[in-house]
Formats: structure tokens, sequence, C-alpha cells
């Protein structure tokens, strides 16, 4: 199918507006490269969700949820699938009492300042994490000691089977940047999140500190997706790359970060294969080096799965 019969196919379910076949993923990934989907689609509610879901699958095509594509590179031939994003219902934030109950595509960070507005504190963390709330669960998303297993109480979610469930946390498989939706093809709904009342200057003071810091350590100046690497269990991934003597190591575009080993930036020309050649090079050469095997942190999506 081309991307066209499946915006035709996905027209009877969705406003034209929200339906992009062919859609380049460098205006939506924060990589700012990659290639082109066979089709994005914006989806409103649950029920529009559903009936997306539904016909994709019946047709057999390759689907994702995408958020704020911050943890996401998509190869330079393309996703021969279809990209869903979560806009309308599943972006709205609420606070209430000591919950903060956030769409899948909600902001983390807003959702964040709002329960810091309302003096709850054990969210601070969230502030400068650029993505959505489903991607920070599918994450388990963290900095600064935070992450979000520790404020999580319940998830709603949808399974592959169209059925709405509730996840308690017990439930929800959480490890370090892993959680069941790395195991299984469900998408979070919503979620909710569990504070405590705080003092409203120690919490912006948390919050202007983890910003700081932010600026000070990362390369925030170019694209880049976060961490590239999660921290293998031997120590911190940047370590290994900075010893290895691979700051500043680039393949066309793609550069290790010199302010933090930890990122790939794109600095300006990169094509995702530029960054996928200069992820597997970090890789063998971090394992040459310390016998250390890095795993990357990022989804990549694509056909040729060369990392
Ligand atoms: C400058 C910068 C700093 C960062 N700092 C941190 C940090 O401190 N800590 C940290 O953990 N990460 C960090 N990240 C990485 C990234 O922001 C997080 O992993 C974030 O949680 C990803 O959210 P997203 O919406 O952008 O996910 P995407 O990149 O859009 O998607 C990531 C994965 O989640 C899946 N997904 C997205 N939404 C859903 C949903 N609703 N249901 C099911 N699956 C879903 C996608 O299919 C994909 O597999 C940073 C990134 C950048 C660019």
């Amino acid at each position: 199918m081309t991307g066209q019969d499946v915006g035709q196919m996905l027209s009877e379910y969705l406003d034209e507006r929200y339906i992009h076949p062919d859609q380049s993923m460098a205006e939506y990934t924060s990589f700012r490269t990659g290639g082109k989907a066979l089709c994005l689609v914006e989806v409103h509610t649950v029920e529009e969700l559903r009936r997306v879901l539904t016909c994709v699958r019946k047709k057999f095509l390759p689907y994702v949820i995408l958020g704020n594509g911050t943890n996401t590179l998509v190869e330079d031939e393309g996703y021969n699938g279809v990209v869903v994003k979560l806009g309308g219902d599943f972006t709205k934030i609420d606070v209430t009492g000591y919950e903060v109950t956030c769409g899948g595509g909600a902001s983390f960070a807003a959702a964040a300042r709002q329960a810091a507005e309302m003096w709850l504190t054990g969210m601070e963390f969230a502030c400068g994490i650029p993505g959505t709330v489903g991607g920070a669960v599918r994450q388990n998303a963290g900095a600064f000691g935070g992450q979000v297993s520790d404020i999580v109480k319940r998830v709603r979610a949808l399974t592959t089977a169209g059925e709405e469930i509730v996840l308690r946390p017990h439930e929800l498989q959480f490890g370090y940047r892993n959680s069941i939706f790395c195991q299984r093809k469900y998408v979070v709904l919503d979620a909710v999140f569990e504070l405590k009342k705080g003092d409203k200057n120690e919490i912006n003071a948390k919050i202007d500190q983890f910003a700081k810091e932010r600026r000070e350590k990362q390369p925030l100046d170019l694209p880049n997706a976060g961490c590239i690497f999660k921290n293998p269990k031997e120590g911190f991934a940047a370590k290994f790359i900075e010893d290895t003597g691979l700051a500043g190591e680039h393949i066309g575009g793609a550069m290790v970060s010199r302010k933090h080993c930890g990122f790939i930036v794109n600095a300006g020309t990169a094509t995702a294969t530029d960054i996928i050649d200069l992820m597997n090079k970090v890789r063998s050469e971090v394992f040459n080096t310390f016998s250390v095997r890095l795993e990357p942190e990022i989804t990549v999506l694509g056909q040729k799965k060369r990392y």
C-alpha cells in the first residue's frame, strides 16, 4: 500500500487535516533528521485511536505510537508503517489534591510545572525531560535521582485487542529505562502520578538547579535525543565513551558531544545513517577497550536494523 492508500483508508475515521501520507519524520523527532513515515496520523480520543489501530492491524501494517520523538530516530529509508500521534484528549493535564492525571500525549515537563504551581513535590526531576507522558512511562524516564516509577499510581492502557485496562505499579514491570510497554505493544492512554505537599520555594529552587545543571552539562544547542545508550551495570555509559577517547568523534554530521559524551548530536547535516554508524562505532570501540556492552536507549524505527 502507498501512503496515499493508507491515508485514504484512514479518512473513514479521521478528518483529513490529521492524516499525513509520506510524512518526513525529521519534523517530528528531536534529532531533526531521518526518512519518511508511510503515513502519520493524529488521533484525539480513545475511540479514534481504537478504530485506527483496529483498521491498521487488519491490514497487517506496522504501526508505532510517537510521543515528542525525543528518544526516537527514523532510518533514512523511512518507516514503512503508520505513526500515530496522541493529540486532543490525550494532551490534558489535571491536578487535583495530590494527584496529577495526564493524557499519554501530554507534555511530561508541563505536568511537572503544573504540579509545582500547586506546591506538589516529587516531580521536579521531570521538568527538563522533553517528552510526553506516554514516552516517559514507557521508558521509566528519570533524572537527578527521580524516575517515573517513584511517583506513578496507575496507568490506563489500550491492549492490542483494543481493551482498556488499568495497570498498578506492581503490574507495570518497571526497571531501569524499562516497563511493560517495552515488552508489550500497549498504548499509554493516561497516567496518574501521586505526589506530596511541599514547600513552593524549595520546589522552585530544585527545578532551577536541575535546569542549570542541564544547561551546563548537556549540549542543548544542537539536535539530539538525550543519552543515546543506557548505563551498563559496570558504570556510566558517558564515562566509558569519554575514557575510550571518543569525545568529538564524528561520522558525517553526527558527533559525540564534547560537553556530554553520552549524547550524539546532529551538528547540522547528520543523516540517520551517520548517527547509527556512529552509535555502532562507539559501541564497538567501548567494547574493544573495556569489554563493556552498550545498549541503545533510543528507539530506531525502520527496516534495516543496523544498530
Ligand atoms: C535534551 C534531552 C534531554 C533528555 N533528558 C532525559 C532525561 O533526563 N531522562 C530520561 O529518561 N530521558 C531523557 N531524554 C530522552 C527522552 O526525552 C525521554 O526518554 C522521553 O521520556 C521520551 O518521550 P517521547 O514522548 O519523546 O518519546 P518518543 O521518542 O516519541 O517515543 C519513545 C518510545 O516510547 C513509545 N511511546 C511514546 N508514547 C507512547 C504511548 N503513549 N504509549 C506507548 N508507547 C509510547 C514510542 O513508541 C517509542 O518506542 C532526553 C531527551 C533530550 C532530547
